[in-house]
C-alpha cells in the first residue's frame, strides 16, 4: 500500500541549541523503517519526472522501489550506476530545483525525499557492505591520464576511467583531496570521513593522487603531457578565487573572503585547540551574500561562539540562492537575516580592525538580466551595524594559473573555461575540462556530470589506440 502522507518523514537532527555549539553533523538521517515508510511515498510513475530532474539521471523510482523491499545493496548499485559519490550528493544536492522539484507528489503536497531516501542508502551500503563495489582493482591497459583538482568533477572523472583500466593520476594543489568538499562544505553538513572513504575507494582502484601539486607552478599542462607521457589531460580546478565588493574597509584586519575563512575552518580544524591556523574570536560577524557558502560561513561563525551574526543580502528572501533546508537550519540555529540590505563601506575600530558596517536599504524593482528583480538604494536608508568580523561571501571565479601556464586554452573573459559541452573538450586536443572551472560556482552533481562526460570522450578518444 502506498504512503499517502502530503508530509515526508521528518529528518531527524540534533537540537539547534546543541548543535550551534558543535560540529557534528546536523541531519541524523533515517532509519530503516523511517526509510521504507518514505519510499513507499513514491508512485513508482510510468513517466519518471523525478529522473528528469536529475542532472546525472538517477534510475529514482527504481532505487526506490529496492528501498521498499529492504534490498538497501541492490538500491545502492542502482544509484551506483549513476552517481559517483551518493553518500555526498544526498547530503548536498539542491534536490528541491532537482529531482524532487519534479516529483508528482510535490504538486499536492510535499514531494518524496529522495535526497534523504539516497543518503539513506549509501549510508547503509557504507556502514554495512564488506564488499565495495568501488575496491576492485581493474586490470589496466597501460594508457595514462592526468586529473588536475580532486573536487567532484576530477574524482568522478578519475573514477569513471579508472574502472576502465586507466592509469590516472590526480594532481591536487592543496594538502588533501576532495575539492570544496573538504575545504568549503563545514563537517556539520559533510563529515569528511565520508569523502575520505570515496577517496580511499578510488585508491584502493588504482587512482594515484599527488597531493601538494600546484599545476601551472610546479609542472605545467603541457610538461604533463610532452615529459610525462599523459595522454590526455582532465581539467577539474574549481572555481576558487574569491570575488570582492570593492567598498572601502575590505582591506581591514577582520575582513575575510569566505573561502579563506571556510578553509582555515574546514581543512585547518581552526575550530581546535592546537590549530596553527586559527581565526579572530569574534562577536559580532557579518557574512556578506545569499549563497550555500555564506550560510555555511555564518553557521560556522555561530559555532566558534560569536553572539551575533547577520546574512547580510541586498535583495529579498524570495531570491536567496542558498539550498532552502539550509537557510532553515541557520534561521534555527539564531542566524539573523537582513534582506534588502546593501554594505557601502566597513569602517575601522580604533585599532585598525573592522568594527562596523554601513550599509543602505534596498527595495525591488524590475527584473534584470539574470531574471531576477533588480535591488535599488532606497533614499537616506543608511545605517550601521556594529560588528568585529566581516566574511565576503559574493561569489568566486576560476584562478588564472591554469590558463596563464597553458598553451592555446581558450577561456572566457571570465575566466570560465571553453569547452565542447558534449564531450568536454577544450580549444586543445587531448585537454578536457568540466565543472566549477568552466561553470563558475555552481553544484557537486553538475562537476560530476561534467566529470562523467568527459571520461567518456577520454576513453573514445583514447581507446582506438589500445590494443
Ligand atoms: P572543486 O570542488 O573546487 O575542486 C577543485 C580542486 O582543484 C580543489 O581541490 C583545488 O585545490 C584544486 N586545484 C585548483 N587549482 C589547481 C591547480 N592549479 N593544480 C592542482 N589543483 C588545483 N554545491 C552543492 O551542490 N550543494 C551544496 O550544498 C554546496 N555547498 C557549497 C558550500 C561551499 C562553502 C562551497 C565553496 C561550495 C558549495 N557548493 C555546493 C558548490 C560545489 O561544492 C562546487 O560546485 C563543486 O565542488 C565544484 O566541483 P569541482 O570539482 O569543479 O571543483
Ligand atoms: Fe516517485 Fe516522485 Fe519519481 Fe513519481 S516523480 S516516481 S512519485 S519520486
Amino acid at each position: 500500500m502506498p504512503n499517502m502522507s502530503m508530509f515526508k518523514n521528518e529528518m531527524p537532527t540534533q537540537e539547534p541549541n546543541v548543535r550551534n555549539k558543535n560540529f557534528l553533523e546536523v541531519a541524523l538521517g533515517y532509519n530503516k523503517e523511517q526509510a521504507i515508510d518514505e519510499a513507499k511515498r513514491c508512485l513508482n510513475c510510468k513517466s519518471k519526472n523525478c529522473v528528469s530532474g536529475c542532472p546525472v539521471q538517477i534510475d529514482i523510482p527504481a532505487f526506490i522501489s529496492e528501498v521498499i523491499k529492504s534490498d538497501f545493496e541492490k538500491a545502492y548499485e542502482i544509484i551506483s550506476d549513476a552517481s559517483s559519490l551518493p553518500a555526498v550528493c544526498g547530503r548536498v544536492c539542491p534536490q528541491e530545483s532537482q529531482c524532487e522539484g519534479k516529483c508528482v507528489r510535490g504538486i499536492k503536497g510535499e514531494p518524496v525525499g529522495i535526497g534523504r531516501l539516497e543518503r539513506f542508502v549509501a549510508d547503509y551500503h557504507n556502514s554495512n557492505c564488506k564488499n565495495m563495489i568501488n575496491s576492485i582493482k581493474p586490470n589496466q591497459n597501460g594508457h595514462k591520464v592526468a586529473v588536475i583538482g580532486s573536487g567532484p568533477s576530477g574524482l568522478t572523472c578519475a573514477g569513471d576511467l579508472a574502472k576502465k583500466g586507466y592509469e590516472v593520476t590526480v594532481f591536487e594543489a592543496l594538502h588533501l583531496a576532495g575539492g570544496v568538499l573538504v575545504y568549503g562544505i563545514p563537517e556539520f553538513r559533510l563529515p569528511k570521513a565520508i569523502v575520505q572513504k570515496e577517496i580511499d575507494g578510488l585508491r584502493a582502484m588504482g587512482v594515484k593522487i599527488e597531493t601538494n601539486m600546484v599545476i601551472g607552478k610546479v609542472l605545467s599542462i603541457d610538461e604533463l603531457i610532452e615529459e610525462y607521457n599523459f595522454e590526455a589531460v582532465f581539467i577539474g580546478s574549481g572555481a576558487g578565487l574569491p570575488k570582492f565588493m570593492n567598498i572601502p574597509g575590505e582591506n581591514l584586519k577582520g575582513v575575510y573572503s569566505a573561502n579563506e575563512y571556510l578553509t582555515r575552518v574546514n581543512l585547518m580544524k581552526a575550530y581546535t585547540e592546537n590549530t596553527t591556523t586559527p581565526v579572530k574570536k569574534s562577536r559580532r560577524v557579518a557574512v556578506i551574500g545569499g549563497g550555500n557558502v555564506a550560510m555555511d560561513a555564518a553557521r560556522c561563525a555561530k559555532r566558534l561562539g560569536a553572539e551575533e551574526v547577520y546574512i547580510i543580502y541586498r535583495r529579498s528572501e524570495e531570491e536567496l540562492p542558498a539550498r532552502k533546508e539550509e537557510v532553515e537550519h541557520a534561521k534555527e540555529e539564531g542566524i539573523i537575516f537582513k534582506f534588502l540590505t546593501n554594505p557601502v563601506e566597513i569602517l575601522s575600530d580604533e585599532n585598525g580592525f573592522a568594527g562596523s558596517i554601513q550599509c543602505l536599504e534596498m527595495e525591488l524593482t524590475e527584473p534584470d538580466e539574470s531574471g531576477r528583480r533588480k535591488p535599488v538604494e532606497k533614499e537616506e536608508s543608511a545605517f550601521c551595524i556594529p560588528v568585529d568580523t566581516v566574511i565576503m561571501s559574493i561569489g568566486t571565479s576560476p584562478n588564472p594559473l591554469i590558463r596563464s601556464s597553458t598553451k592555446g586554452l581558450e577561456t572566457q573573459k571570465w575566466g570560465g573555461i571553453i569547452i565542447n559541452e558534449k564531450t568536454g573538450l577544450t580549444s586543445r586536443e587531448g585537454i578536457y575540462a568540466g565543472g566549477d572551472a568552466v561553470t563558475g560556482a555552481a553544484t557537486v552533481i553538475l562537476a560530476m556530470g561534467a566529470g562523467k562526460t568527459a571520461a567518456r570522450a577520454i576513453d573514445a578518444y583514447i581507446s582506438p589506440f589500445i590494443r
